[in-house]
């Protein structure tokens, strides 16, 4: 068996990354990595659940150690991806997805190259906005400081392999799930044609 595809879920906050997420497991041979953060649990939110909740210096131990894939300051807090899960679910031949921002996921491309890009856009502005007003999760400054980092992060969608519309979550998830599956398609006929 070789090895699993790491599948990089992208896109500005509010877009529907995680309820994509959400949507798309359980799938067979498919886990999601959770990431680490320095941000209060949100109410509902479990520790390993969503994220590990990490204090700023146990977080900054970690990256000391060599144990974050990549990590980012998003919003005023810090997130993270824990390698080792990444590592030995990869090499164990399970696909690994991962939601993340955009300057996390330019780095995790760079410690792994074969990762592919997908980023999550909304079918415009104003849904965005509502959307993160109807998740209702961020005071108003924080919520217009995620908007106005939308507009930096749109401008980097070419540096993606795919983009998903999250117009209908289900036909979202469906985009992704069958990308997954060209992904596998292209890796195996890659090594049937190489006769490995
Ligand atoms: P992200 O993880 O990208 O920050 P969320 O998954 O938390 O975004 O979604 C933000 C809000 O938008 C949530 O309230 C969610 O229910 C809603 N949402 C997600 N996808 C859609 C969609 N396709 N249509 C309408 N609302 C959506
Ligand atoms: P939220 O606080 O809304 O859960 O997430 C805020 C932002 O942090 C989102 O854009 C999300 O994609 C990003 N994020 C979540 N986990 C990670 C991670 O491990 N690394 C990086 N760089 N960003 C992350």
């Amino acid at each position: 068996m070789g090895r699993g595809i790491l599948l990089v879920l992208s896109g500005p906050s509010g877009v529907g990354k995680s309820s994509i997420l959400k949507r798309l497991l359980p799938q067979d041979g498919l886990v999601m990595s959770i990431s680490c953060t320095t941000r209060p649990p949100r109410p509902g939110e479990k520790d390993g659940g969503e994220y590990f909740f990490l204090s700023t210096q146990e977080f900054m131990r970690r990256v000391a150690a060599g144990e974050m894939a990549e990590y980012a300051e998003v919003f005023g807090n810090l997130y993270g991806t824990p390698k080792d899960f990444l590592e030995r679910n990869l090499a164990a031949g399970r696909d690994v997805i991962t939601d993340i921002d955009v300057q996390g996921a330019e780095k995790i491309k760079q410690a792994f190259p074969q990762a592919v890009m997908l980023f999550v856009a909304p079918p415009g502005r104003a849904e965005l906005e509502k959307r993160l007003r109807t998740r209702s999760t961020e005071n108003e400054p924080d919520l217009l400081r995620r908007l106005k980092t939308a507009d930096e992060e749109m401008s980097r969608l070419h540096m993606y392999d795919y983009i998903v519309v999250n117009d209908d979550l289900d036909r979202a998830a469906a985009v992704v799930s069958a990308v997954r599956t060209a992904e596998r398609a292209k890796r195996e006929k890659m090594m049937e044609e190489l006769s490995w």
